[in-house]
């Protein structure tokens, strides 16, 4: 786990400022400069959801896919079910972590 006792956060929620929706906005993250009000932070804000809404749809599909794939025309071993789901749980794994912004 990282710990970011020196990082610069944001003045309201305290949220670690990084590149995402806790982007620095003057002290201030984007969210909680979008939740007070700022137009301008709003539509950063959407554009930022939007693009997260896509790459999780995108990654959920393909996981969906790959585990109907297996069922359908898979082996019945455990080793295949195994490795559907071990796939399956890191391209999820890695979707979170990019929302998190950790990848
Ligand atoms: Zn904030």
């Amino acid at each position: 786990m990282t710990t970011h006792q020196n990082e610069a956060r944001c003045g309201i929620c305290k949220a670690v400022l990084d590149q995402s929706l806790h982007a620095d906005c003057g002290g201030d993250c984007l969210l909680c400069m979008a939740e007070a009000g700022d137009p301008g932070v709003a539509l950063e804000v959407i554009k930022i959801l939007k693009a997260q809404r896509n790459d999780l749809l995108t990654v959920m599909k393909q996981a969906k896919y790959n585990l109907m794939h297996q069922r359908r025309f898979g082996t019945e071993s455990m080793t295949a079910w195994r490795n559907a789901a071990a796939y399956a749980e890191g391209d999820l794994e890695d979707a979170i972590n990019k929302v998190e912004g950790r990848a």
